[in-house]
């Protein structure tokens, strides 16, 4: 995520209006999308280089299909496999990568919260899926035990309150301004590690 840019404010995550679901839609529009934003964040920045345990050292990986149809990137000096999805919940889960952001998305984006019944009529899955699902992401992704969290956290400030009604011509005026504007900090732990 870039710094939030004052001149141009973005909606904030908490808008539960249909531009962001449309964002998301966009960034995150499969399966193949959200493995990818793992291994990006969790691993490999550029998505082609990664430090490789085996090597002990920076290599180029070659993303592979494993014969159980699980996706993986391969040091291309070693071999070895890295899974982006070892240590998340999301690891082994039967429930789609994206179904897991989508209840992510739904989870994060609106102000009061939803609850596991709203879960399970929005992705629509079985009520015992939607529950365990809402469990795990409240209790492992949005902790809140006054200890700094841990692992990869996306964190994306942004400002509410629009554009100035009028152009601000002093720093005194744009200082009045900023601090009249809500922030909204959203911060999600992607996957974290124990
Ligand atoms: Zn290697």
């Amino acid at each position: 995520m870039p710094p939030a840019n004052r001149h141009k404010p973005k909606r904030a995550r908490s808008s539960t209006s249909e531009y962001t679901l449309t964002q998301f839609q966009r960034e995150f529009p499969d399966d193949a999308a959200c493995l990818e934003h793992l291994w990006r964040t969790r691993h490999s920045p550029d998505g082609e280089h990664a430090h490789c345990p085996k090597c002990g050292s920076e290599r180029a990986f070659k993303r592979y299909a494993t014969k159980q149809g699980r996706q993986s990137w391969t040091c291309t000096g070693c071999g070895h496999h890295v899974h982006p999805t070892a240590g998340t919940i999301f690891h082994k889960s039967s429930t789609s990568l994206h179904l897991w952001f989508y209840a992510m998305y739904l989870m994060t984006s609106t102000r009061c919260g939803i609850s596991a019944k709203q879960l399970e009529r929005e992705l629509g899955v079985h009520y015992k899926t939607a529950w365990r699902m809402f469990n795990k992401i409240r209790n492992e992704l949005m902790k809140d035990d006054d200890k700094p969290l841990k692992g990869d956290v996306e964190i994306d400030e942004t400002s509410w309150g629009g554009r100035p009604r009028r152009k601000l011509r002093t720093r005194k005026e744009q200082a009045q301004w900023r601090e009249a504007k809500t922030t909204v900090l959203g911060m999600v732990v992607l996957a974290s590690r124990h």
